[in-house]
């Protein structure tokens, strides 16, 4: 027999995936309580302070599109929007909804028990009482749970040590301080140029070269501001129907069966414009080996045209794996930073960083002394912020024993045996691979409508059903080896956490396709999940 919970809803997380799970649920009159261990909102834009962190994706569409007023209000100054702004931006969604006397700051959820006698989930953040609802949201993100790298001795630094992303909320000085970075992401990739400048001396550990891509970063254009806003909803439902959530027309011509001089005029005019779109390039770049080599080879040229010692050059051009299957990093003046003559790339692939002792970094072959090392080291990706809780679903088992060999989802919004738990952008959605606003929206709008549903019909539990979750993992997986990110170690498929399973951790399917199948779903009486019981 059901009991009557606190809440109707728990959400864990107050990002853009939490903040508008909260506004869309309270605006259907359901009650809701949200959890963040952050003491504000913002979450990715709350941690990740270090300088020079902005979106890669544009912010006209990097950006709420469930309101036309907020849309038609806001303004962004530039092309992509750095940290502070986009901080700004949510503070301002939280306070123009209402929507922070929800949640509770400074609560980090620690568990998570489904109790199957009364069909509720029994929630408890750190040092607080228990709370219980009759659903769990999920919006802990999938770049949250920070990844310190296991190095002897790199947690007792003993100057500045400082992680991307948990930087403090003060700005940094690196003047006159010598600095050390560790990592070459997307983060430290952002960071890099800005610390190079500020900093006497700069020296980067690489350990795998990324392919970086020009973001071309600039000033917003009025003009372009006041077309965006006229055509917003063309825009969004161009973003709603892509392949990467973005509003681009995919490719139509395969880079093998274009002439070579053509190609390169191609590629040349995706470079220009700046950011993914060079992905947009050509229809086989991301699956056939061969073609994804000419895109290689016009990067490579780019490197080298700008880096001016050619050493420095060929240990920045990547060997290991083909162009976009492992994050590739835009920057705003990457590779120009190391023409500075305060600035060394120390090229660790085949000299590992071995410990930190004092103020000293060892590599295998010398020792590097600091008053500053930043690690940019990136996330658990994925699963970590779910898995840091001890979540129980039905007969107590654990989600950690049920993903002990990789995650496991239907559509990547529920898992089997946890019944009214619901994971916004989880693993096996296409979530990290597409502009995450958008597919933040349509996971929030589809769990939304499933609890009206339930409501209206008077049903108190859903549940995946284990063979649909099966199905999907393995269709999942199909995909993936349809494509060349096999051929990338990356965060992607867990494999930058030592001991986790490597399995790919998004759909690549493709956002609109993808957005299309959660409907008919949801059309044809939520195939693959099973409803029972009815609340009191
Ligand atoms: P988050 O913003 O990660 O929010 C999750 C929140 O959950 C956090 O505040 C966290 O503190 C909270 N939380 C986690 N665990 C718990 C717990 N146990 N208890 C309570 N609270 C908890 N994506 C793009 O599409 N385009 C971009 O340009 C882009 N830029 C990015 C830049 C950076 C620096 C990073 C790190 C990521 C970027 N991303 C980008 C991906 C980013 O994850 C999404 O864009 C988006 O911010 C995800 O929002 P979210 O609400 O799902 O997750
Ligand atoms: P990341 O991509 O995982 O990069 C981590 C870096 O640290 C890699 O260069 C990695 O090397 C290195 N590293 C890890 N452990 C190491 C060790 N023990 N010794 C030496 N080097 C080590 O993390 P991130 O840069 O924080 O980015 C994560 C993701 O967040 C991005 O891919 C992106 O999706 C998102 N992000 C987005 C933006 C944006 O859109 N604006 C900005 C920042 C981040 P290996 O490659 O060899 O593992």
């Amino acid at each position: 027999m059901s009991r009557v919970p606190d809440y109707d809803a728990v959400v864990i997380g107050a990002g853009f995936a939490g903040l508008y799970a909260v506004q869309k649920l309270t605006s259907l009159g359901f009650h809701v309580a949200g959890f963040e261990r952050g003491e504000d909102v913002g979450g990715v834009w709350y941690w990740n302070r270090y300088p020079g962190a902005r979106c890669d994706c544009e912010s006209y569409y990097y950006s709420y599109g469930f309101s036309q007023d907020l849309q038609q209000d806001w303004t962004w100054s530039r092309r992509y929007a750095e940290q502070p702004e986009i901080l700004n931006y949510l503070g301002h969604v939280a306070d123009r909804f209402d929507l922070r006397r929800h949640f509770r700051f400074g609560a980090a959820v620690e568990t998570l028990v489904f109790d199957e006698a009364d069909e509720i989930w029994r929630v408890r953040a750190q040092g607080g009482p228990t709370v219980t609802a009759r659903f769990v949201i999920s919006a802990m993100g999938c770049l949250s749970a920070v990844n310190w790298p296991d190095i002897p001795g790199i947690r007792s630094f003993q100057g500045r040590l400082l992680h991307t992303a948990d930087w403090p909320h003060d700005r940094v000085n690196f003047s006159g301080r010598r600095v050390g970075v560790i990592g070459t992401g997307a983060s430290a990739v952002q960071a890099i140029p800005h610390i190079a400048r500020e900093a006497a001396h700069l020296k980067v550990f690489q350990r795998t070269a990324n392919w970086v891509l020009p973001a071309w970063n600039r000033a917003s254009d009025p003009d372009f501001d006041a077309w965006v806003k006229a055509h917003y909803s063309e825009i969004r439902e161009r973003c709603a129907t892509s392949p990467g959530a973005v509003p681009f027309d995919a490719p139509t011509q395969s880079a093998l069966e274009t002439p070579e001089v053509d190609r390169q005029a191609i590629y040349q005019k995706y470079w220009d414009l700046g950011g993914m779109r060079f992905f947009t390039a050509f229809t086989d770049m991301f699956s056939n080996l061969e073609a994804n080599a000419t895109a290689q080879a016009f990067v490579r040229q780019q490197i080298l045209k700008i880096v001016n010692d050619p050493e420095t050059a060929r240990a920045l051009i990547p060997t290991t794996h083909p162009i976009g299957v492992k994050r590739p990093p835009l920057d705003d003046d990457y590779y120009e930073t190391f023409n500075r003559p305060n600035v060394n790339l120390v090229d660790i692939r085949n000299a590992p960083i071995i410990e930190v002792v004092g103020q000293t970094v060892r590599t295998a072959d010398a020792d590097y002394e600091f008053d500053d090392l930043v690690v940019a080291t990136g996330f658990d990706a994925i699963t970590g912020a779910l898995l840091a809780l001890d979540v129980r679903g039905r007969g107590g088992v654990t989600l950690q024993s049920r993903w002990r060999e990789g995650p496991s989802t239907y559509l990547g919004l529920g898992v089997a045996g946890f019944p009214n738990l619901f994971t916004i952008t989880g693993p096996l959605s296409p979530a990290v691979l597409a502009n995450m606003p958008t597919a933040v929206e349509q996971h929030v709008d589809w769990i939304a409508d499933c609890l009206d549903h339930m409501r209206r019909e008077g049903i108190g539990v859903i549940e995946t059903t284990e063979a649909a979750e099966a199905d999907w993992v393995s269709h999942a997986n199909e995909i993936v080896g349809q494509t060349l990110y096999p051929h990338a170690e990356s965060w992607y498929f867990g494999t930058n956490i030592p001991g986790k399973p490597r399995r790919f951790g998004v759909y690549l399917g493709g956002f609109g396709a993808y957005s299309d199948r959660c409907d008919g779903i949801a059309q044809a009486g939520y195939e693959g999940f099973r409803f029972t019981s009815a609340p009191n």
